[in-house]
């Protein structure tokens, strides 16, 4: 080996050396921010206008990652609650940011729940070691950025007049979700299908409490063009769960009913499928685990969001070309988007070659 090519080979180690470990640790910043709702948001159970955030970015010897925590407020956790727990944490103990696993078993350990404080932590870290390796996480994982399924964008309950403009708004999506369960869904359905014949996604936010009914529903909305069922029933109402999954002619999807990857082999049998967020169970690492393990299990996969910047949206998209459906629509429902990052081109979830989450600042908030 020649003298240059030694010392080049020196340089190199130097540089990673340098970057992949710090004598300073990794350095945690956090910002509250609230999303700001284009249209007021209708659940079955209830409705706003916006949803508290807060914004985190980990840092390393001048490399950043960003991370995001979403909190609607029927989840349980808040600007207060999110505070308090990423203050509890001493990060700046960690030196090396490959160790995601010991850093992201910590995280985890210092209080129970806190899952969308501590998806934060674990979207930041995904960012910033994506970042260190030149790679975003979709490459690291070995997936294959044209498998990406189209998302569908949400038509919330309303008026069928409100309804009607806002499937005319949606038009270039190729999957319609429809929020069912406020007594009116015939309606809804009947006055989205009479603007447009793509293809829909219900979810009932556990709406439907008789099972009988809720069977002659799924077998009213296949011939609708409905391809699947999120949440029909309550999350406790498991052996009427079980029994609709069973006769339904439409999958069946778990959402309230499971947030981690344990959830899974109660899920199992009771619905065909998941939907997994990152903020109902910390974040990237354990949303990798549960489609790895939903898959080896035969059952379906949904990747979906709350309300969120294009930061958690696009780190839950590094996933989506091992999902079924996605419903990524997150970003596009709020008005004050400080990041840019993964696009819909023509209703389809397109990744970007950018590392980490592939996402850039468009407005300053660190
Ligand atoms: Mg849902």
């Amino acid at each position: 080996m020649s003298l240059i090519g030694l010392t080049g080979l020196h340089k190199t180690m130097a540089t990673n050396k340098k970057r992949h470990s710090s004598h300073m640790g990794l350095s945690l910043r956090f910002i509250p921010y609230n999303l700001e709702l284009a249209h007021v948001f209708t659940l079955a159970s209830s409705s706003r206008t916006n949803t508290p955030a807060l914004l985190t970015m980990l840092e390393l010897d001048g490399v950043v990652g960003y991370g995001e925590a979403s909190m609607p407020p029927y989840l349980g956790e808040s600007m207060e609650s999110a505070t308090r727990f990423l203050n509890a944490l001493n990060l700046s103990q960690f030196k090396d940011p490959f160790q995601m696993d010991d850093i992201l078993t910590y995280v985890d350990s210092v209080l129970p729940n806190n899952t969308a404080a501590k998806a934060s932590v674990d979207i930041a870290l995904h960012d910033l070691v994506g970042k260190l390796l030149n790679q975003p996480w979709y490459k690291t994982w070995g997936y294959t950025a044209s498998k990406t399924p189209n998302t569908s964008f949400t038509i919330g309950i309303d008026t069928p007049e409100v309804v009607r403009q806002k499937v005319k708004e949606a038009d270039g999506f190729k999957l319609l979700k429809v929020k069912l369960g406020h007594g009116n869904d015939v309606e809804m359905i009947e006055t989205i299908r009479s603007v447009t014949d793509v293809p829909l996604c219900v979810d009932v936010n556990q709406g439907w409490t008789d099972r009988h009914k809720a069977l002659e529903m799924t077998h009213w909305l296949k011939e609708q063009g409905v391809v699947f069922v999120e949440q029909p029933m309550p999350k406790t109402a498991i052996d009427d769960m079980a029994w609709l999954t069973q006769h339904s002619p439409l999958p069946t999807i778990a959402d309230e009913a499971l947030q981690r990857l344990p959830d899974i082999l109660k899920a199992q049998g009771v619905y065909s499928g998941i939907n997994i967020k990152l903020m109902k169970c910390t974040g990237m690492r354990e949303a990798h685990q549960m489609l790895t393990l939903a898959k080896a299990l035969d059952m379906k996969v949904m990747i979906g969001c709350m309300t969120e910047t294009s930061c958690a949206v696009s780190a839950a998209a590094q996933l989506a070309p091992q999902a079924d459906w996605a419903d990524l629509d997150g970003n596009l429902l709020i008005t004050n988007n400080p990041y840019a990052g993964m696009t819909i081109e023509n209703g389809k979830i397109t990744l970007n070659d950018a590392p980490g989450l592939g996402i850039r600042e468009i407005k300053q908030i660190f």
